[in-house]
This record gives C-alpha cells, sequence and structure tokens, in this order.
C-alpha cells in the first residue's frame, strides 16, 4: 500500500490536557501554540485579559482562558477545575509566569524596596509554582502524567539577573527536584531552563527606580554577545524541548532539566 506523504508523522501530545501558567505573552504563548499544534488542548491562567482574548480568537475550543493572579492558589483550582471540566482530565501541569526584577544591583537598593521587591516576585516566581503543582497533583496522579516547570540559565549561573530574580529561579529548581523524589514514581517532575530570550517580561514596580529599561535592540545585541551561539533567542526557539517533556517520549525522564540557553554551560553567564 502507497502511503500518504506525511501519514507516518504523529501529533506527539494528540488528545493530552495541559494546564500553563503565563500563556499570554513571550515564552508561554510560544509553548501554548507548540502544543495545540501537537494535538493538545490548553488551559491557561494569565492576569492578561487583552492576552487571553488574543489566544481564544486565535485557538477557539482548543483552550480554555481563565484570568487570575498565580499567587492566588483559589485561581489554580478554578483553571484545573475548568481542564477537567472541558478536556476530561489533566495530563500535564506548566509553570512559567514569572516576573523579573531587571538585574537590581543590591547595593543600589534601598532595603525597604527590596523587601517589597522580595515580597512580589517570590510569590509570583516561586508560589506561584508551589500553587499551581499543589492545585494539579491529584488529577496529575489519575493519568500518570507530568509537570514542567520555566526555570532559566539563573537558576545555575550568576549574572542572569539581579538577587531576587536569581534566588527564585534557584528555587524553583529546588522545588522542581523534591517534587520529582516525593511524586515518583506516579508524576514526573521536570524544567527548560531558557537562556535571555526577547520578550515582554517585566520589571516589578518596586524595583523600576533603580534599573534601567533597556530598548529591544540593545536587549538582541546583549543576549546574542552572552551565549557561546550568539543567538538573541526567541519563544519559540525553546518549544522543542517543553514538546519532549510533555510527551509519551519522556517516561524515562524525571527530576531533570533541560537547557535551552545557546550553551551558557560552555562558558558561563
Ligand atoms: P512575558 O512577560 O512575556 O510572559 C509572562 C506571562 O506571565 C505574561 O503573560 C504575564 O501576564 C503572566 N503573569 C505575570 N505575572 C502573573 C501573575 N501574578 N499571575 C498570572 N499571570 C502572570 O515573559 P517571558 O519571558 O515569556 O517569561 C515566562 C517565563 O520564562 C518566566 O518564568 C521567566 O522567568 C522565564 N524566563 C524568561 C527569560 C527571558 O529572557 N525572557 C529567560 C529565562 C527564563
Amino acid at each position: 500500500m502507497v502511503k500518504e506523504k506525511g501519514a507516518d508523522l504523529m501529533a506527539q501530545l494528540s488528545g493530552k490536557s495541559i494546564y500553563l501558567t503565563g500563556g499570554a505573552s513571550g515564552i508561554g504563548r510560544a509553548v501554548t501554540e507548540a502544543f495545540i499544534k501537537e494535538g493538545a488542548a490548553v488551559t491557561i491562567l494569565d492576569k492578561s485579559p487583552v492576552g487571553l482574548q488574543e489566544l481564544k480568537q486565535q485557538f477557539g475550543e482548543k483552550v480554555q482562558c481563565i484570568e487570575g493572579d498565580v499567587t492566588v492558589y483559589e485561581d489554580h483550582v478554578r483553571a484545573v477545575e475548568t481542564a477537567v471540566e472541558f478536556f476530561g482530565k489533566l495530563d500535564v501541569f506548566v509553570a512559567n509566569a514569572g516576573v523579573f526584577d531587571g538585574f537590581a544591583k543590591f547595593e543600589h537598593v534601598t532595603p525597604e524596596a527590596m523587601s517589597a521587591a522580595y515580597d512580589l516576585l517570590m510569590d509570583i516566581n516561586v508560589k506561584g509554582y508551589f500553587n499551581g503543582a499543589r492545585a494539579s497533583v491529584a488529577e496529575l496522579k489519575k493519568t500518570s502524567g507530568n509537570m514542567i516547570f520555566t526555570v532559566s540559565g539563573a537558576g545555575y549561573y550568576p549574572d542572569g539577573g539581579g538577587v531576587w530574580y536569581t534566588a527564585s529561579k534557584h528555587a524553583q529548581i529546588g522545588l522542581m527536584r523534591q517534587l520529582a523524589f516525593e511524586l515518583a514514581p506516579e508524576v514526573r517532575v521536570n524544567a527548560v531552563a531558557p537562556g535571555g530570550t526577547l520578550t515582554a517580561l517585566h520589571v516589578i514596580p518596586p524595583l523600576e527606580p533603580f534599573v534601567k529599561i533597556v530598548d529591544n535592540d540593545t536587549k538582541e545585541k546583549s543576549i546574542k554577545k552572552r551565549n557561546p551561539l550568539q543567538i538573541a533567542m526567541k519563544s519559540e526557539d525553546h518549544v522543542g524541548a517543553y514538546i519532549l517533556l510533555a510527551s509519551d517520549q519522556a517516561r524515562a525522564i524525571t527530576g531533570e532539566v533541560i537547557s535551552s540557553d545557546g550553551g551558557l554551560a560552555v562558558r558561563g553567564l
């Protein structure tokens, strides 16, 4: 029998139901698009109503959009309930929504601003990941599912942010490893560590007066200079790692970080 060209190319996430935070922009948006192309349905929690509206227009019944805040546990519960109600189950949770500290140098910032920055940034970047994992775990156990955390080169190396961003990305890796240990053998837990990427990643308000906000051209040049492959990375450059970890091809992988950073391990940041 003659096979149609492309007939062997199976979608890798066919029939999977995925819950992702921060899908309205940047890396989360590119990953959402890639997941849907691979056959998944995606439920998204984000605080941006405009971004969510755009997603709904683009993807229709393949997405469910929840406006909310990752620091609020009940918002994750709503998202998980929505995923199960509309798509029948939950296979994957992706913790991705995050904020930045703009490389704020700790000696240049008042202790009061540093304290406010800690509360805001750690709440979103660390407690936000914990909240989503906790709200998803019971449904993921039913499907032998998995979790993926968006971490960063700043989870390994200095100078990928200031103290709070770097500490938050180290903490996310610790959280991922401990969960991989506690949830085996039922649920796999892994991470993707993107390097500097051209997105709209926000500097939190308490630190804005203390940092230089750079334009996209400057950002592009600096990202290129900092990684051995000299790539000014775009969100789409990272999606392959998420597809692999979410898929059944990765059934032997847990507690692992895939770096997608232009080769920072070769030279550091
Ligand atoms: P982005 O700003 O383009 O996207 C982040 C999304 O998270 C936005 O849609 C935003 O509305 C949402 N969000 C922020 N705070 C939220 C909250 N409290 N509740 C709900 N939603 C919230 O930024 P991005 O660069 O795509 O960042 C995504 C992840 O990638 C973050 O964890 C970030 O730390 C990580 N990362 C980014 C880079 C980079 O250089 N851009 C590098 C490595 C890792």
